[in-house]
């Protein structure tokens, strides 16, 4: 069966802020030009936010420039940042540290991402931009000279052998003279075009964290609309990057998350373990006591910062937003670096598109972000996150003396090593015990993953590929002891044995996915490819 072909000016991968923001400005530049640029926007996700998970704390700089008059649209930021918090925990106490002035939150807004993003589709609707959520990008067009020309959606109706069903649909090929890629953290098509046209070659591997967060409806008098908490310390060892937010969001909510960077050494470690022990903390446990968590997911983070951000275009491409990893480490933040790239991208594309220029390269794009404010301050905070791989305290006397002494202008750039090299055998390791979950403040992963309500047609073939299927037990299992049964925050690798022990084999419950990427960033050999699975499956994140 043929595929359909649709084409377009403009095609962009993912609904999150980048793609979004890329849209709305080509629209609004087309529309002050007077001129017909066409943009389509794909999105994995069964509807638009769907796939989304954040903190989230929101700088509107990047906004401000985008849509000046957000305020009067109706934009969902309803909540202004009153407090910071910055805590030390040890296991039975709290310490309070000065703010450090990239955790400083005045003049932003605690929101959902989520609501933004379906916010923005809307805004982006408006100026006439096509979306159609429920659709996955798996496959990326060439021409013949090697030029990206789309990307195709995936089939539907394959059946787990892969093999078309009664159902069976071929999937679209989407055409356009410039593609931009904005598929978040750690990207499937990203990781092609990488690998395709040697995006990363002189640059420093990206580095990720994981982030696991739940949503909750807590107790009025212990909710302060505003308020900002982030702590450092326990449960991690000093030796672990990571930490908690708390925010105070509208409607009596909390959102509440822990980060943990995707160096870690010990393959015992399980962030999902650590997140809820973390809940019980004893100045933690009283904000959720008397509540009701609503929401839980889990998405990886991009880390490296501009030492490891790859080559931003190639012919008929640009990545934009966390795939290329614009974040803000030690702010925690990349919703205005992601929108502000993709802004910038999409002035630079629609110089080339009203030039009648297609499938070429659009160096115009990295050589405007270089210039901008979002070069400058991802530039600055270049050392703060690769000193942590010192250790907790050397990391925070480091970071006080780059940001004060230095201020961002030391002569020297620190580097990263790739996440996957860093765990350490487990028989090197000691085994962490966890406390069993309460059910009340803390809990397990599959009651965790059905509130994700995470859902995947059953007969597809399996969305997490092992390039070598002897690999999780010859190496995995034998040197790590399974650590994809513990990174994994939805459960989906279980090492299961016949009655007497014997014959381990690693069982994939691909169906729980949260579509966090998490394994494909931290298996030890790189033997796990996350590819995407058919449109609309995943998990259905209400505010996240
Ligand atoms: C736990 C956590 C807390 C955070 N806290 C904050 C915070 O407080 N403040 C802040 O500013 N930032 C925060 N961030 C970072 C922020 O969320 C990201 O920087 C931002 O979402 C990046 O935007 P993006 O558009 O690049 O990618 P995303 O927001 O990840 O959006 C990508 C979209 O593309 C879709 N997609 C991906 N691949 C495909 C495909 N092949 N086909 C179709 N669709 C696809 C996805 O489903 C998704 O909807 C946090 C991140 C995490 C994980
Ligand atoms: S299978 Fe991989 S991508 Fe899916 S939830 Fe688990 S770690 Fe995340």
């Amino acid at each position: 069966m043929e595929r359909e072909t649709m084409e377009y000016d403009v095609v962009i991968v993912g609904a999150g802020p980048s793609g979004l923001s890329a849209a709305i400005q080509l629209k609004q530049l087309a529309a002050e030009h007077e001129q017909d640029v066409t943009v389509c926007v794909i999105e994995k996700g069964s509807e638009v936010g769907a796939h989304i998970l954040s903190g989230a704390v929101i700088e509107p700089r990047a906004l401000d420039e985008l849509i000046p008059d957000w305020k009067e649209r109706g934009a969902p930021l309803n909540t202004p940042a009153t407090e910071d918090r910055f805590l030390l925990l040890t296991r039975e106490i709290s310490y309070r540290l000065p703010t450090p002035p990239q955790m400083n939150n005045h003049g932003n807004y605690i929101i959902s991402l989520g609501n933004l993003c379906r916010w923005l589709a809307t805004q982006a609707e408006a100026l006439g931009v096509e979306i159609y959520p429920g659709f996955a990008a798996a496959e990326v067009l060439y021409n013949d000279e090697g030029a990206v020309v789309g990307v195709a959606t995936g089939d539907m109706g394959i059946d787990r052998e892969g093999h078309p069903t009664d159902q069976f649909t071929p999937g679209m090929e989407l055409r356009a003279r410039y593609t931009l890629f904005a598929e978040g953290c750690r990207g499937s098509l990203t990781k092609t075009l990488c690998e395709r046209f040697n995006l990363r070659e002189g640059v420093d591997p990206q580095t990720y964290g994981i982030g696991i967060k739940e949503l909750w409806e807590v107790d009025p008098a212990k909710h302060q609309a505003g308020k900002i908490v982030h702590t450092v310390g326990w449960p991690l060892d000093p030796s672990t990057y990571g930490g908690s937010f708390l925010y105070h969001m509208e409607n009596n909510q909390v959102a509440v998350g822990f980060v943990i960077g995707l160096g870690y050494a010990n393959p015992h470690l399980s962030p999902f373990d650590e997140f809820q022990r973390f809940k019980t903390h004893p100045d933690i446990r009283p904000t959720f006591e008397g509540g009701r968590r609503i929401a839980y997911g889990a998405r990886a983070i991009s880390a490296g910062g501009i030492q490891s951000l790859p080559k931003l275009t190639f012919p008929g491409g640009l990545l934009i937003g966390d795939t290329a990893g614009f974040l803000n480490m030690p702010k925690i933040k990349g919703t205005h670096t992601a929108m502000k790239s993709g802004i910038v991208a999409a002035d630079a594309v629609f110089a080339a598109v009203t030039a009648d220029r297609k499938a070429d390269e659009v160096t115009d794009y990295p050589e405007q972000l270089r210039r901008s404010w979002l070069w400058r301050e991802l530039y600055e905070v270049r050392n703060i996150k690769p000193s942590f791989s010192w250790g907790l305290w050397a990391a925070i006397g480091y970071s006080a003396l780059d940001t004060y002494v230095f201020r961002g202008k030391a002569p020297w750039t620190f580097h990263h090593k790739p996440d996957h090299t860093k765990l350490k055998k487990a028989s090197e390791c000691a085994k962490i015990d966890y406390p069993k979950p309460d059910g009340v403040i803390s809990f397990d992963k599959l009651s965790s993953v059905f509130i994700s309500s995470t859902n995947h047609e059953e007969d597809q073939p399996c969305h997490l590929t092992l390039k070598d299927p002897t690999v999780p037990i010859r190496i995995n299992l034998a040197l790590y002891d399974a650590p994809e049964q513990r990174y994994c925050p939805a459960g989906v690798y279980e090492i299961v044995r016949d009655g007497d022990g014997s014959n381990p084999r690693l069982q994939i419950n691909a169906q729980n996915c949260v579509h966090c990427k998490t394994c494909d960033i931290k298996d030890p050999t790189q033997n796990i490819n996350w590819v995407t699975p058919q449109g609309g499956g995943g998990p259905n994140y209400p505010n996240m």
